[in-house]
C-alpha cells in the first residue's frame, strides 16, 4: 500500500502562533481524518529557513523527495504552499517531481486552494510560487530599506563594525538603538595611521603595511589599500547593498577621525604606490546565463571572462558583452511572460475565480444567513427573558440563560469576518498576480543570484551566432499555446 504522509516546516522568523509545528501537524492530521486517510509518516523539518537554504540542504524534504521518486508515496499533506518553498523555482521543481511521480499534494491550511491541474494549472502554480517569493522578498527588502535609511542618516547600517569602531546600545526617545561609536583613543589611532602614510615615503603598499605593523600591536591587521580610502574616517557613512552604493547625506561628526586635508594627503600618497591599484574601479559583471548559453555554429557552451561571453572555437568572431546579452534575455523573458498572461488572461482569471473567489462568495452568503439566524435567536431569547421576569430574576441568571445564544452570535460573526477577509485577500492576490503581473517585475527586483536561477527556470537554452542573432529555447511550460488549454 502506498503511503499518505505529512510534511511540516517552520521559518525561523515566523512569530505567528498559527505556524507552530504542532499546529501544522494537527491541521494536517485533521484534514487526513476528514478524507478518511491514514497518515503513515510525518516528515518534520523543524525550524528552517525556506528562503536561503536549497532544497538539498533541508534533510527531511530531501528524504521525502527520495521516497517520492521511489514510488512509495501516494499523497502528501502540507499546511500551505510556502511550507515547501518561498522560492518560485524551488516550489515548481518540487511540483514537477510530484507530477512525474504521480503523487498528489493537498493543502490543509484554512482556505489554501488545492493544487491546480493542467497546463493553466502549471502556470497558476508558478504565479502562486512567485507570490510567496514576493512576500518573502518584501521581508528582506524592508530590512535593506531600513538599513539604507540608516546609512543615509549617517549611521551604521548593520553588520560587523569597521576596525577601531564599536557598537553601543543607546537609549533614544523610547527605544534602544544600536549605534556605531568611536572612542577618543581609537580616533587618535586612526589619525596616526593617516599621518604615517601622509608623512612617509614608501614605494609599495606592501612595504608600508610591514612598517606600520611594527608601530603598534593594534595595527597588525590593517591593509592600507583598504583602510586609507575609507570615507568613514572623515565622517561619511557608505555601504553597498546588492551592488548599489549608498552614501550618507551629511557628515557625521561623531564618527569622524581625520580632517579632510589629512585624508586627501594620505590617499594621494597611497595612489602613488606601485601596487596600490584600487579594485573598486574594476567593474565586474556577473554572467547570468553562463551554463545555458551555446554557440550556434559549433554548439559549444560559451565561456565568460572579463565582462564578455565568448566561444572558445570562434574567439575573434564570437564575443559579446555579458551585460548587453543578459539584459536582452531578461527583456525577452519578461515580454514572454507578459504576452503569455495577456493571451490567456480571460481563461486564467476564470479559472482562478472559480477556484478562489466563488467558493468564498458562497461561504460568505451562508455565513451571513447564519449570522442573521443567530441574531434572531438571540433577540427571541432576550424577549423570553423579559417575558418571564420571575424565572430570570438576577442578572447572573439572565446571563447564564443567554450565554449559548450570545456565543453562537459571536462565533457566526467571527466566521463571517474571517471569510470576508480571506475573500478580500484572494481578490488582492489575483489582482497582484494577473493585473499587475507580478512575476514580470520580480525578475529585475531580485538579487543577481536569484535572477540567474529564474532565467534558468524559464529557459532551456540560448544560442547566439557570430552576427549576434539570439535564439531562446524556452522550457515546455513556457511554450503553452492557446489550443492547449482544455
Ligand atoms: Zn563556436
Amino acid at each position: 500500500m502506498k503511503k499518505t504522509v505529512i510534511y511540516v516546516r517552520r521559518s525561523l522568523n515566523e512569530m505567528k502562533q498559527k505556524t507552530s509545528i504542532p499546529y501544522q501537524i494537527n491541521t494536517c492530521r485533521d484534514y487526513a481524518e476528514k478524507q478518511g486517510w491514514i497518515v503513515h509518516e510525518v516528515f518534520n523539518e523543524g525550524e528552517k529557513s525556506a528562503r536561503s537554504s536549497e532544497l538539498e540542504e533541508r534533510k527531511e524534504i530531501w528524504r521525502l523527495m527520495k521516497e517520492v521518486k521511489s514510488g512509495f508515496i501516494e499523497r502528501i499533506i502540507v499546511f500551505k504552499r510556502d511550507r515547501i518553498s518561498r522560492r518560485a523555482d524551488q516550489y515548481m521543481e518540487f511540483v514537477e517531481l510530484l507530477r512525474a511521480s504521480k503523487v498528489t499534494m493537498y493543502f490543509a491550511g484554512d482556505n489554501e486552494p488545492q493544487m491546480f491541474d493542467g497546463v493553466v494549472g502549471d502556470f497558476i502554480e508558478l504565479l502562486f510560487g512567485a507570490i510567496s517569493e514576493h512576500e518573502g522578498n518584501n521581508i528582506t527588502q524592508r530590512l535593506i530599506q531600513s538599513r539604507i535609511a540608516k546609512v543615509r542618516e549617517g549611521e551604521w547600517g548593520g553588520g560587523r563594525p569597521p576596525k577601531f569602531y564599536h557598537i553601543e546600545e543607546i537609549k533614544t526617545d523610547d527605544e534602544m538603538e544600536k549605534k556605531l561609536m568611536l572612542t577618543m583613543k581609537n580616533k587618535e589611532k586612526i589619525k596616526e595611521v593617516y599621518e604615517f602614510v601622509a608623512n612617509g615615503n614608501y614605494k609599495t603598499a606592501k612595504e608600508a603595511n610591514i612598517a606600520l605593523k611594527r608601530k603598534r600591536a593594534s595595527f597588525k591587521n590593517i591593509d592600507l589599500v583598504e583602510f586609507i580610502p575609507k570615507e568613514l574616517h572623515k565622517g561619511w557613512m557608505t555601504a553597498t547593498y546588492e551592488g548599489i552604493s549608498i552614501r550618507s547625506k551629511a557628515l557625521n561628526p561623531r564618527l569622524k577621525a581625520v580632517e579632510e586635508k589629512l585624508w586627501d594627503a594620505a590617499n594621494e600618497k597611497l595612489k602613488k604606490m606601485e601596487d596600490a591599484f584600487f579594485e573598486k574601479e574594476v567593474i565586474t559583471v556577473n554572467p547570468k546565463i553562463e551554463k545555458i548559453l551555446y554557440c550556434s555554429h559549433c554548439k559549444n557552451q560559451l565561456g565568460a571572462k572579463q565582462g564578455y561571453y565568448f566561444c572558445p572555437n570562434h574567439k575573434s568572431g564570437l564575443r559579446i558583452s555579458v551585460e548587453l546579452l543578459d539584459n536582452q534575455i531578461i527583456k525577452s523573458v519578461h515580454s514572454r511572460i507578459g504576452s503569455h498572461v495577456a493571451k490567456n488572461k480571460a481563461e486564467i482569471i476564470d479559472y482562478i475565480t472559480e477556484k478562489l473567489i466563488t467558493p468564498l462568495e458562497v461561504a460568505c452568503t451562508e455565513n451571513e444567513k447564519a449570522l442573521e439566524k443567530a441574531q434572531d435567536m438571540l433577540q427571541e431569547m432576550t424577549s423570553v427573558c423579559i417575558a418571564n421576569p420571575l424565572k430570570y430574576k438576577s442578572a447572573e441568571g439572565k446571563r447564564k440563560f443567554l450565554k449559548p445564544y450570545v456565543d453562537d452570535y459571536k462565533e457566526s460573526f467571527q466566521k463571517l469576518k474571517l471569510t470576508k477577509m480571506k475573500l478580500e485577500e484572494n481578490r488582492e492576490r489575483i489582482s497582484l498576480s494577473l493585473k499587475k503581473m507580478l512575476p514580470v517585475p520580480t525578475i529585475q527586483s531580485l538579487s543577481n543570484y536569484k535572477q540567474k536561477e529564474l532565467l534558468r527556470f524559464y529557459i532551456e537554452r540560448v544560442e547566439v551566432d557570430t552576427d549576434f542573432r539570439v535564439k531562446i529555447i524556452y522550457r515546455t511550460d513556457m511554450r503553452m499555446k492557446r489550443e492547449e488549454i482544455n
